[in-house]
């Protein structure tokens, strides 16, 4: 049998190919985002979990698949037979992990390299303090604690399985009863403050960076402690866990707004030394902590759309600021993908 190819730089025509994602994460948003600027889409979702791709009318067109291990040569064949431009997310990157999306042959929206350096933590800090960001301490060993610390298994998923450790002591007491399985972990310092996630676009085609909206998190049980006095909370034995549940819109302080665009041009700039296809560009969020002093700690980076962005289907209070259309990330991902695509420039933003 012959493989099919995609078509890549050969049409210049945005009808001739689709935008594909999973369905899950920020799926609505992109798929609705194609619509707006008028490509294809396609959503591949789990058998059961299509409800809400058929409910909101946002897919075009639907392909199930009984388990993510059917992501295949076949599930691939077929995407390829569409000219499909895959979109990944959040979702996508848990559910297939990184060796299988490196490995996926259908075009894909981003760098796929730049996923090594954003899920290795050593790799990731050492290319966002070259940008001059600022990130917790990290501490080696546990018998380093001397302050509170968060304690992060690697692989856990949406915050599940994090917890808060002030010394070595209590935290083998609580990875041994809790966790006694799980040895691969981080030790970061817990910085008191408000997390806040930024969310960037950087167009390689526009050569422009734009903050598109920013979010907090609605997690649990972080969100519900403080719903009970501190006397009921010991009594109940109530330990900090981050379960993400949903996310919450945020308007930052205006004079904070240089320096998330410092920071995030910073990031860009300095991808471009790591040597990895076109470096960064689409979306990407730095997930914060600000301090009582405005002090910015980064603690993460997603180097592709988070579901943060999910409440601004309708644009953001930024994007209404340069736009004069409703602008969603999914919208914004969808632009930079047809302007390839009529410039002939395709390849540059395929990884
Ligand atoms: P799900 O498809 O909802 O099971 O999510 C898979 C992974 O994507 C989760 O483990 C999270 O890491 C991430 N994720 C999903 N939804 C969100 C969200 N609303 N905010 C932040 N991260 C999310
Ligand atoms: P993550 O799943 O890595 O996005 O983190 C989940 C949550 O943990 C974040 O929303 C923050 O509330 C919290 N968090 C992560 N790292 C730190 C840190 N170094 N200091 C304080 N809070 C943190």
């Amino acid at each position: 049998m012959t493989k099919s190819k995609p078509i890549l730089s050969a049409s210049t025509n945005p009808k001739d190919y689709c935008i594909a994602t999973m369905g899950s994460h920020s799926a609505l948003q992109i798929l609705k985002g194609a619509r707006d600027e008028g490509v294809r889409n396609l959503v591949i979702c789990k058998k059961g979990t299509e409800r809400p791709y058929k409910s909101y009318g946002v897919a075009d067109e639907m392909l199930l698949v009984d388990d993510w291990s059917e992501w295949n040569e076949s599930l691939e064949e077929e995407l390829i037979r569409r000219n499909a431009i895959l979109i990944p997310h959040g979702s996508f990157v848990a559910y297939l992990g990184p060796e299988r999306v490196m490995k996926t042959q259908a075009m894909y929206y981003g760098t796929k390299e730049i996923l090594k350096w954003e899920s290795d933590r050593s790799l990731e800090r050492q290319w966002l303090e070259k940008a001059g960001i600022q990130m917790p301490r990290l501490f080696k060993k546990p018998e380093d604690i001397d302050r509170p610390v968060i304690v992060k298994f690697h692989g856990a998923q949406g915050g599940f399985g994090y917890f808060i450790a002030k010394t070595s002591e209590q935290f083998y007491e609580v990875k041994n009863r809790k966790y006694p399985d799980q040895n691969e972990y981080a030790l970061q310092e817990y910085i008191v403050g408000v997390p806040l996630y930024v969310h960037y676009f950087y167009s390689s085609i526009t050569k422009e960076l734009e903050i598109m909206s920013f979010d907090k998190r609605y997690e649990s049980n972080a969100d519900s402690i403080g719903r009970i006095r501190a006397e009921d909370q010991l009594a109940a034995n109530i330990f900090t866990s981050y379960t993400i549940v949903g996310n919450i819109p945020v308007v930052v302080r205006e004079s904070m707004l240089p320096k998330f665009f410092e920071m995030g041009e910073n990031v860009v700039a300095e991808s471009r030394h790591l040597k990895v296809g076109n470096g960064l560009f689409g979306p990407f969020c730095l997930e914060c902590i600000v301090t009582r002093k405005l002090q910015i700690f980064v603690f993460e980076i997603s180097a592709r759309i988070v579901a943060g962005t999910n409440p601004f289907v309708e644009g953001s209070p930024y994007t209404a600021l340069r736009y004069s259309e409703p602008m969603s990330t999914g919208r914004r991902i969808a632009r930079d993908i047809k302007q390839a695509i009529e410039q002939g420039r395709l390849d540059e933003i395929l990884g």
